[in-house]
């Protein structure tokens, strides 16, 4: 038995937790009925309606019937008919899915105008030049929109004419001829089949091409459908006590606390959005109609106590009457995310860990990118508005294609525009910033950037963009050609010729020296602040150098979970390396180590002095030894072409010839490489080992720990550890000081993870290595697949991410849970940690909290974004 379905629900029947159901604008619109906020009245098509047309390309049954029966009440309620002869009531038809995505769907307005409705609304208005442009307005969009005619044609045919009334009646009649000819077909007078259609045009608009670019850029599932609402009009173009805008509640750029917003007198809501003509700010709202401008801040503070966040309105002023026609939990920066969860915190609006839950590590990130360093006397090329804040550099291009192309060739790139429309967005994403001479801090462009964290100055007026020509020219005449380099400064919205240096920005200076302060820099400290007492991974760093020891301390790790030693053996030391391989016997390779050791010895000493009391992880030689010998090519080459071939280079051929490997990341490499050398792995211990003992004797607190990698088998980890305790006995009796210092090991083969019962019988800790347990796990090499057939894969669909930048929960993760539950029953005292890349990644750090591990370790930079979401993870 069929369940009996409700396609139909109107405003007044919803409620905000109904979004699913209602998309969020419906659910908006239905919340601030129901807070009594002066919404024009109206119902919501359900997305289940949506889904169910789009499956079978048919309205599902009922959907009619329920359709004319909402309207019949809509009719009722404001005592109007749609369409009607002497005072017709007309509607808009607007999309809205379940998660914002604007201007990415369809939304027709004035529906219900035709050659009979419009001389009424002329009528009942007193204006007939709106009453034309109304109707002009509708018969373009719904051309464009429902019955698929190009936008361009009726732009055209628009330029360049005094649009008054008796103009506008001539073009209604030019753009029906232009449907007419690109469709065969008449623009629909029928007031009721001008609805049906454009519901279903709203349905189809959600697998629309720039529908399904945004959704995937933003993770948004494909079968979530969109819900139709349909509201009666208002008009905002009605002359001078009538207008349109956009409101937030703070400043979504800055966070900043007040009322913040656009306003354009006598206009309709889509020239706001649109960028078509400049608005002015919201404060003047108070010159123009004053009641209206109180009004709206009343309805603002009860929509943020209501939301308990920062809201975003659309709304419309007719002849002194304020409508509100949209509202949402507001798009916002990064820096105004943590600027707003702190201050809604410490109004007590909202808990510590509600605050924390509004903010992430993706925008810490951006907050912690370098910004231009301020050069006095370098003017910039222009001013705009600093509508996205960041630093960028890259090359001048004019249109999405070239962005597209650019990037795709590994070239930053700045889209440069007059305005940008819906159909820009690739290029945006492509871009590194986006530059437009023309719109508000509300235009598409804006508004579009702050959501992708992207740099974007708009409005630009002094500088002139001819997209043909592919230039733009500045006030004083500097002509800009594509492929010229540019500087963008979305916080300041200036542009630069050339490429501007940069530094560090203001959090990464207060988070690693505390130098910087102010409104937002506190902001972020108290949310790493709150993060770090409630979380429970540790977080450590990867670092291999004394410096970046000290940097990622300074930045809050705990420790290092990753100290590579191969660094260490390049540069100068290279050729005691070659020394090494090349030993032609015992003694000749116990002298190479020899002179390695105390070069070795100094590394650890600094490294455990910057990392005093905290544990330091040091991974014995991991790569395999080829990657210190010169090029097989070039030195085969060097041979045959020298006059007098050197002897040496001779003996370093042969050397590469016999370690030549044709996998040579599956090869001898890790704990192979330490059996297989003889002394090699001893000299690494007794490096650590007496770094320790020196460290011990300045009085430090040295804490480092030997970690083996590339571990397959329980017999490879106990000789391994036989020989590490040999030596580390070695030198405890040499020095008299006690050296007990924890042996562990990777965990980065699937069999590893599969024996991990038995290597813990041995190991004190395990350290996930996630890059090579996902490369071993998956049987593809990252290097390789990335370049080639990733592209491919996400876009199929095969993949949703890059499993080297999120970790593979069912699979790669589960090797991970599988390996520290029998870790742990074999050995209660397990420690277990994960020094990947997947370490600094927000959602695998999620899974790693989940998993039970102690501690995650990233590069010095994300330590912070770690914490905070180790943080978050807990919530
Ligand atoms: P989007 O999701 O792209 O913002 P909307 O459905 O919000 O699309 O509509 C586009 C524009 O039309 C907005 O500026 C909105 O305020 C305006 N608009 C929509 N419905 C009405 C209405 N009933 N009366 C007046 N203006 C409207
Ligand atoms: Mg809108
Ligand atoms: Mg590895």
């Amino acid at each position: 038995m069929d369940k009996p379905t409700t396609y139909v629900h109107t405003f007044a029947e919803g409620d905000r937790t109904m979004a699913a159901l209602l998309g969020g604008k419906g659910a908006g619109l239905a919340e601030m009925t129901r807070l009594g906020l002066p919404v024009p009245p109206g119902f919501t098509v359900t997305t289940e309606a949506c889904t169910a047309y789009l499956a079978t390309g048919q309205e599902p049954d009922g959907l009619g019937v329920e359709v004319a029966r909402a309207l019949a009440g809509l009719e009722r309620a404001t005592g109007r008919t749609l369409g009607d002869a002497e005072d017709p009531l007309l509607v808009s038809v607007r999309s809205g899915a379940r998660f914002s995505m604007p201007g990415m769907m369809d939304t027709v307005l004035d529906i219900g105008l035709n050659d009979v409705s419009v001389t009424a609304l002329a009528k009942a208005s007193g204006r007939e030049r709106f009453a034309w442009d109304s109707y002009r307005r509708l018969v373009q969009m719904f051309g464009h929109t429902v019955m698929g005619v190009d936008g361009g044609l009726f732009e055209a045919a628009m330029t360049g004419r005094e649009l008054d009334a008796a103009e506008l009646v001539a073009l209604v009649e030019e753009f029906k001829d232009i449907i007419r000819k690109e469709t065969g077909e008449e623009f629909p007078q029928d007031p009721g089949e001008q609805l049906v259609r454009a519901i279903r045009a709203v349905f189809d608009s959600w697998n629309g091409e720039r529908a399904r670019v945004y959704r995937h850029r933003e993770h948004i599932a494909d079968d979530l459908g969109t819900a139709v609402n349909v509201q009666a009009m208002v008009y905002g173009n009605l002359g001078p006590d009538s207008g349109t805008g956009v409101a937030f509640t703070r400043d979504p750029a800055t966070g900043e606390r007040g009322l913040y917003g656009d306003y354009l007198p006598d206009a309709q809501g889509e020239d706001v959005v649109a960028g078509v003509r400049d608005a002015v700010p919201l404060a003047e709202l108070k010159t123009h109609v004053p009641r209206a401008h109180t009004e709206l801040a009343g309805h603002l503070e009860t929509l943020e106590d209501h939301y308990r966040d920062l809201c975003d309105v659309e709304f419309t002023v007719e002849r002194g009457r304020l409508w509100i026609l949209q509202t949402r939990i507001g798009k916002r920066t990064a820096e105004a995310a943590f600027r707003i969860a702190h201050d809604l915190r410490e109004e007590r609006t909202i808990s510590a860990d509600e605050a924390l839950a509004r903010v992430d590590g993706t925008e810490l990130t951006r907050l912690m990118f370098p910004r231009f360093a301020t050069r006095p006397g370098a003017a910039p090329l222009a001013h705009g508005l600093p509508a996205s804040p960041g630093a960028a550099v890259g090359v001048a291009v004019f249109d999405s294609a070239e962005a597209v192309r650019r990037a795709a060739a590994g070239e930053r790139t700045v889209l440069v525009r007059r305005e940008t429309v819906p159909d820009d967005l690739p290029g945006m994403i492509a871009a590194e910033a986006v530059l437009t001479s023309r719109g508000g801090k509300t235009s598409h462009a804006a508004v579009v950037a702050r959501g992708m964290g992207k740099v974007c100055v708009c409005g630009a007026e002094s500088v002139t963009v001819d997209p043909d020509a592919r230039l733009l020219t500045t006030a004083d005449g500097t002509v800009v050609r594509e492929g010229d380099t540019l500087s963008v400064d979305g916080t300041a919205g200036t542009v630069h010729l050339g490429a501007l240096p940069l530094t560090a920005s203001d959090v990464t200076r207060a988070l690693e020296t505390g130098t910087a302060t102010g409104p937002l820099t506190e902001a972020v400290l108290g949310a790493l602040a709150h993060a770090d007492s409630v979380r429970r991974l540790e977080v450590r760093a990867n670092a291999d150098t004394p410096e970046d020891a000290a940097r990622a301390r300074a930045l809050g790790a705990q420790g290092i979970g990753l100290c590579r030693t191969e660094h260490m053996f390049l540069g100068e030391r290279r050729s005691l390396v070659e020394a090494m391989i090349l030993a032609r016997d015992d003694t000749a390779r116990e002298r190479a180590l020899a002179a390695l050791l105390p070069l070795q010895r100094a590394d650890f000493t600094g490294i455990l002095k910057a990392m005093d009391g905290l544990p330091v992880t040091i991974r014995l030689l991991d790569p395999p030894l080829h990657e210190f010998l010169p090029d097989r090519t070039a030195l085969a080459v060097r041979l045959a072409t020298a006059k007098h071939p050197d002897v040496r280079d001779r003996e370093l051929l042969d050397a590469v010839e016999r370690l030549h490997e044709q996998n040579p990341m599956l090869g001898l490499r890790g704990v192979r490489l330490g059996l297989a050398v003889p002394g090699l792995m001893a000299m690494q211990v007794r490096a650590v080992a007496e770094a320790v003992a020196r460290r011990l004797r300045d009085g430090g607190r040295p804490r480092a720990e030997i970690m083996v990698p590339l571990v397959g088998t329980a017999e490879e980890l106990r000789l391994a550890c036989a020989e590490t305790a040999r030596v580390l006995a070695e030198v405890s009796a040499e020095t008299g000081l006690p050296m007990d210092l924890p042996i562990g090991t990777m965990i980065e083969l699937p069999r590893a993870a599969l024996i991990a019962g038995q290597l813990a019988e041995t190991a004190d800790f395990f350290s996930f290595g996630t890059n090579d347990l996902t490369q071993t796990a998956w049987g593809l090499s990252r290097d390789d697949a990335e370049a080639s057939f990733f592209p491919l894969y996400l876009e199929k669909g095969v993949l949703t991410a890059s499993p080297f930048e999120t970790i593979d929960e069912e699979g790669v993760g589960r090797l991970v849970e599988l390996a520290v539950t029998f870790g742990r029953l074999a050995n209660a005292r397990l420690e277990t940690g994960v020094c990947g890349e997947h370490g600094g990644d927000p959602a695998s750090i999620r899974f790693f909290h989940r998993a039970g591990l102690t501690y995650v370790s990233c590069s010095p930079f994300r330590v912070p974004v770690a914490r905070l979401e180790a943080g978050r993870a807990t919530l």
